[in-house]
């Protein structure tokens, strides 16, 4: 239903808006133009260069219809520079021709925006915009905005709309005018106006490059309607209550103390941020990063302990059955000697013993280790604490709030192993808490990585023996074959095939994505107990895998994973005390992309110089993909050149949101209006 504030105009031209995403009358004089026509000026036909859109008023010589190639208009026109030029139009009215025969007698003008370029008969100009001029028409004082639009929508529909709102709509400030004049920033209504009708002394290149200062206000603006409705949503989050996690932290210390090793400072530290945030009784909500293998699950189970001591229960999540597997191995040989009673939760198993499991999970277990789906759609937690959410950039933000929806208000832990930089982070992640680890366990040697074309494939199979005659183990990472899963499978039993023979005498095992829970786990656990000495595995190992012994990764047609995915496969050697390589096999010739990409994953063993990279490359809508899909997607900013924005945008958040919250409200009303319902979960 169309409100008070509804776009007025035909239910037709509504719903083309609604195609824009405009409905409400403030949403128009947010709708910024693309570019703009210079209508200001007109230039003499015979001055006109080719290939530049001009303006120019001329007589018209003669109006004829040309039927080869193609029936067509042609309007013939000259102006006192001596310029002469045809206009030729294949599509038109019949009331067109009669209007320019008529302007052709009666010796009218036409005023015409178009492009010159040399055709047939001389210059010409193919469908340009024009006007008959039958008395003094004054040229417009600004620059015609160009806007983004639909079909069936045309210019001037939207030029008229939008204008019209301008002249009427409230732009008042809502920031501090010291404020912005010490950032250089014009007033939100000067920026507006100048935007979308620009004078023509503004430089054109700065309105293209969107640099100019009223560019650089609306970007902040929408910066901060961004960062706005993130802490709208950390903040309404944190008014639910949670329960007080206070312990004396016998758990926890027993844990640590039966560890093999000492925790690093990085996890020390964060350890600590956690077990605060615990200690409150409103929700956490932090993101755990840290690069692959610095030690993130250990840190998880120090949480858990806490929750646990404290009487709840801890659920612990992961993306596949096979991650999550490995971690209840894990917390198993940790938390069991704990006499903490554990619970894993797995689609494999029978039907009736998962039933029986969930009603373990839901009463009497203290942790429950399982994927998503099977915790979230099927267990109703008696008293559940804490969520831990692994691997957490698999899910996106829907799914993140979607576990608020489980009755309880448990604290959350997010894990990512995937480096996001700084400013993706502050703008993607702006509704969580963040702690990252930053160093790695000590006595890790770096993973060496080398490239290897295909031709080169014999010395990969050597250096496989090699390694293999040494004790240690292998994975063999399967080209990844995007388009098909069928054709990825089939990669991967040829592979196996391929290097059955190749490796005649290894011990070979095959992991995919097709096997069954537990044919997987099996495989893993074989794996695991050295039974194998070379895993040949599609991108399901990718992340969380953890055997020290596994000392080269091999990875088959490199050039087809992203630098994210890389990344993470390389992590999976290196964990132990043993040298290790990570070979990328690739074909070539490689692409220019292609062969960027396994430039960076060869010179850079940061995981967050190698997402500064990446986001580089793609782009910051590509770098955090669909699936941050909860978040209002910016329509003027960018994340990477307008970093300086973002960083300027969160100040100002905070500071709105303490002194004078009804204009952070009012701000996100003009932003987001409805949108906004869509990150209140
Ligand atoms: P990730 O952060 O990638 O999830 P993990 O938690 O799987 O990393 O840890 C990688 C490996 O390092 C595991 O074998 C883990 O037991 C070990 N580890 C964790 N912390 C330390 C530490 N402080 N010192 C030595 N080894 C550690
Ligand atoms: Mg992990």
């Amino acid at each position: 239903m169309p409100g008070q504030n509804a776009i007025e105009a035909p239910p037709a031209i509504r719903s083309r808006l609604r195609k824009l995403g405009l409905e409400r009358r403030e949403d128009l004089i947010l709708h910024l133009p693309l570019r703009y026509d210079d209508e200001t000026r007109v230039i003499g036909v015979a001055q006109a260069r080719p290939g530049v859109p001009v303006q120019i008023e001329a007589q018209v010589l003669a109006v004829s219809l040309r039927l080869a190639p193609r029936r067509q208009l042609v309007v013939r026109v000259g102006d006192a520079s001596g310029g002469v030029l045809e206009l030729r139009f294949l599509s038109f009215y019949a009331s067109q021709q009669r209007a320019l025969e008529a302007a052709c007698s009666e010796g009218h003008r036409l005023r015409i925006f178009g492009e010159i370029r040399p055709g047939l008969q001389g210059a010409e100009m193919v469908h340009p915009r024009y006007r008959v001029l039958t008395g003094d028409e004054p040229l417009p004082r600004s620059l015609t905005p160009v806007y983004p639009t639909t079909a069936g929508l045309s210019q001037g529909v939207l030029r008229k709309l939008i204008a019209q709102e301008l002249g009427e709509a409230d732009l008042g400030e809502l920031l501090d005018a010291d404020w912005c004049s010490a950032h250089a920033f014009p007033t939100l209504g000067t920026a507006l106006m100048l935007l979308h009708a620009p004078p023509p002394e503004v430089p054109e290149a700065a309105l293209q490059s969107r640099s100019h200062p009223a560019w650089r206000r609306i970007k902040f603006d929408e910066l901060l309607a961004q960062q706005l409705s993130l802490r709208h949503v950390y903040l309404a989050r944190r008014r639910h209550g949670a329960p007080r996690l206070h312990v004396a932290g016998r758990l926890t210390r027993t844990l640590e103390a039966s560890l093999p090793f000492a925790l690093t400072r990085a996890q020390r530290r964060v350890a600590a941020e956690i077990a605060a945030d615990l200690d409150q009784s409103s929700p956490m909500q932090r993101l755990l990063q840290g690069d692959v293998g610095c030690g993130k699950t250990i840190v998880a189970a120090l949480a858990a302990c806490q929750a646990i001591e404290a009487g709840y229960q801890a659920a612990f999540m992961a993306p596949t059955e096979i991650l999550a597997e490995q971690h209840f191995l894990k917390f198993s040989a940790w938390l069991e000697p704990l006499g903490i009673e554990m619970v894993w939760l797995a689609g494999s198993l029978g039907r009736k013993l998962r039933r029986a499991k969930q009603q373990q999970a839901a009463t009497t277990a203290q942790l429950i280790v399982g994927t998503h789906a099977l915790i979230q759609e099927n267990v109703d937690f008696a008293r559940l604490g804490l969520v831990i959410v692994d691997e957490q950039h698999r899910f996106g933000v829907r799914q993140r709030l979607d576990l608020q929806r489980k009755g309880a208000n448990p604290h959350q832990l997010m894990m990512s192993a995937t480096p996001i930089p700084r400013t993706l982070a502050m703008s993607y992640y702006a509704d969580l808490d963040i702690s990252l680890i930053d160093e790695l366990p000590p006595g890790r040697s770096p993973v060496r990585t080398r490239l290897f074309s295909d031709a080169r494939r014999d010395e990969v199979i050597a250096g496989v023996r090699a390694v293999v005659a040494a004790g240690r183990q292998v994975y063999w990472v399967c080209p990844l074959i995007e388009e098909s899963a069928k054709l990825d499978l089939q990669a991967a039993f040829d592979t196996h095939a391929a290097l059955s023979a190749e490796l005649a005498g290894l011990r070979i095992g095959l992991v995919h994505g097709r096997l069954r829970g537990e044919q997987k786990a099996a495989v893993m656990a074989a794996f695991v107990a050295g039974e194998i000495d070379v895993l040949v595995a599609t991108t399901v190992i990718e992340v969380g895998v953890d055997v020290a012994n596994a000392s080269l990764m091999v990875i088959e047609h490199a050039e087809r994973f992203g630098l994210a995915q890389l990344h993470q496969l390389r992590g999976r050697v290196g964990r132990g005390v043993h040298d290790s390589l990570c070979v990328l096999l690739y074909q070539s010739p490689l692409s220019a992309t292609a062969r960027a990409r396994l430039k960076i994953i060869f010179e850079y063993t940061d995981g967050f110089e190698i997402a500064r990279q990446d986001l580089h490359l793609r782009g910051p809508g590509e770098f955090v993909g669909s699936r941050q899909s909860g978040v209002p997607l910016l329509r003027y900013a960018d994340l990477e050149s307008d970093a300086d924005l973002v960083e300027l945008a969160q100040a100002m958040a905070a500071q709105l949101l303490r002194s004078a919250p009804e204009r952070a409200t009012r701000h996100l009303q003009r932003w987001l209006g409805n949108r906004e319902e869509l990150l209140k979960a």
